[in-house]
């Protein structure tokens, strides 16, 4: 049975700890490796040998360091068929779903290929007499990613392109549900000339997030996972004096207005409510029916969601895989159970076929005239559960996404430009769709919710990932002009 090792100073190091957790193929419920979790000494050591690393790669120039950047883009290209396998082995998504992550997350990377143009500062010319003042953005030092299960590629790349780009030295603490995906990135960001120490993995629990949380090496945490560690990242964190960004869970609805192309909206429902078995963020969760649209979407969502093929990733024409543990699965089964009044049950996905083995399916799940309040409705499922809330105007519907806790992502359905426009400026929600169902930012905006889907000021990755992976620096000076020096310095005299 393989071993996950960490990965310090450029290469596979042992845990010394004694502890190690057992790592799934979701599809099978079959163990097949062992990841080795660390303590704080192990922490420690991934700390010192980033540390080590930070004032070369810090002083290395801005070309170099793209350089290093684009190789690690066709590394990733080169290899994506591989990376998706891995992701799906251990996540269990299709492969369909494993390519999508990559390229997601290689997006990233190819943004942050640009760092030489995204450092440039800002330079004002005789601010006063004889008075020059720019300013410049530095890297922070040694900086740690810690990251979900759900998104085992995808999330570090959003984290660790900007941070090395920037000059940092990276610490990744990956979910250690689905470990093996850090490892392969770490080989190729090492094939692609990341010099030793400047990228470290070190796989564990909540024992090696305190330690990070808590070293006084580490200047900044950026943090993905649910809203509960998330704020407990961000608390202890800040408390220790670091930057932290925590982007927590989420509940995105998708508001269907009467004038929406029906099929177009039930085309996205299906397929952001149960892609990658509905573990993701930005997932479609609540559909908010307005008006008397309710029963046609349900019927076409119905029969969309009816024709998935629920199966392994290794079969080619599976369409939603696994979910991550039995223990998930079971949790999120449970919400099928709906309390009277609280909903009906339209599709149960327990009577799926592939429920029938060891593996964690639980198939296309639809529940409608889900009451506003019940627990459907205000838990983050994170399975391929699609709720389907009916409202009879506009403004109920945006209140309904208002006052729920989450503000991650929201989508509105409509032909109406007017409407949409409204809704994109009064919806309290970090990321907005305009028939669009899974609003993720393209690399060069950034990502990030609201409300209970964020801890912190700067969002992830693009211009605000520069921001948080640097401190800027504002320099003030003044050279007498050397027409009025008294020293003789041997410039021509230009008045
Ligand atoms: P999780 O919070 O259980 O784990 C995230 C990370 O925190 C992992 O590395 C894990 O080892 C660590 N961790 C877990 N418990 C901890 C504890 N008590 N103390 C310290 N560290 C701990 O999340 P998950 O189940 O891996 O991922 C799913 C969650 O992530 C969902 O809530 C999903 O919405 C969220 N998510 C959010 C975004 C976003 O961008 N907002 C993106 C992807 C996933």
């Amino acid at each position: 049975m393989d071993r996950l090792q960490h990965w310090i100073g450029g290469r596979s190091v042992a845990g010394i700890s004694g502890r190690a957790a057992p790592v799934t193929d979701p599809a099978t419920g079959a163990q097949t490796a062992l990841v080795d979790l660390a303590s704080a000494g192990e922490v420690d050591a991934a700390v010192a040998a980033a540390r080590a690393a930070f004032p070369s790669w810090r002083d290395t120039p801005l070309s170099r360091r793209a350089e290093v950047l684009f190789g690690v883009r066709e590394q990733v290209d080169a290899n994506r068929k591989e990376l998706a396998q891995v992701l799906s082995a251990e996540h269990g998504k299709v492969l369909s779903d494993a390519l999508g992550e990559i390229a997601r997350g290689l997006e990233n990377v190819e943004f942050a290929c640009g760092i030489p143009h995204l450092l440039k500062g800002e330079f004002s010319e005789q601010a006063a007499t004889g008075v020059d003042v720019w300013s410049l953005r530095q890297p922070l030092g040694v900086v740690a990613g810690i990251t979900p299960f759900n998104f085992p590629a995808m999330v570090p790349m959003w984290m660790f392109a900007g941070a090395l780009a920037c000059g940092n030295a990276f610490v990744l603490k990956p979910s250690e549900k689905d470990p093996s995906a850090s490892l392969f990135l770490a080989d190729l960001l090492a094939r692609a000339g990341v010099p030793d120490g400047v990228f470290n993995v070190v796989h564990g629990d909540r024992e090696a997030v305190d330690r990070l949380l808590e070293h006084p090496d580490v200047a900044a945490v950026s943090f993905v996972g649910s809203t509960a560690v998330a704020r407990h990242v961000y608390e202890t964190g800040t408390r220790h004096g670091k930057r932290v960004q925590a982007l927590g869970g989420a509940k995105n609805h998708m508001v269907v207005l009467p004038d929406a192309d029906l099929d177009m909206a039930a085309d996205a429902a299906v397929s952001a409510a149960y892609g990658s078995a509905g573990e993701r963020c930005m997932a479609v969760s609540v559909v908010v029916a307005v008006g008397g649209v309710g029963d046609a979407l349900v019927t076409a969502i119905a029969d969309r969601a009816r024709a998935l093929t629920v199966g392994p990733a290794s079969h080619d024409a599976s369409q939603m895989g696994p979910l991550i543990t039995g223990e998930h699965r079971d949790r999120v089964a449970s919400y099928l159970d709906v309390a009277d009044g609280a909903g009906r049950v339209v599709l149960d996905g327990r009577d799926d076929d592939a429920t029938a083995g060891d593996g964690f399916f639980l198939g296309a799940s639809l529940v409608d005239h889900v009451a506003p309040g019940s627990p459907l409705h205000t838990d983050e499922v994170f399975g391929p559960v699609l709720s389907v809330v009916r409202v009879d105007t506009y403004d109920e519907a945006v209140r309904l996404v208002d006052e729920h806790p989450y503000g991650n992502g929201v989508a509105l359905f409509t032909r109406d430009g007017g409407a949409a426009r409204r809704f994109a400026s009064e919806v309290q929600c970090g990321m907005v769709g305009i028939n669009v169902p899974i609003p993720v930012p393209v690399s060069y905006y950034s990502f990030g919710g609201w409300k209970a889907s964020l801890f912190g000021d700067l969002h992830m990755y693009g211009p605000d990932g520069i921001r948080f992976w640097t401190r800027s620096k504002v320099v003030t000076s003044r050279w007498p002009d050397p027409a009025t020096s008294s020293v003789d310095l041997g410039f021509p005299q230009v008045r």
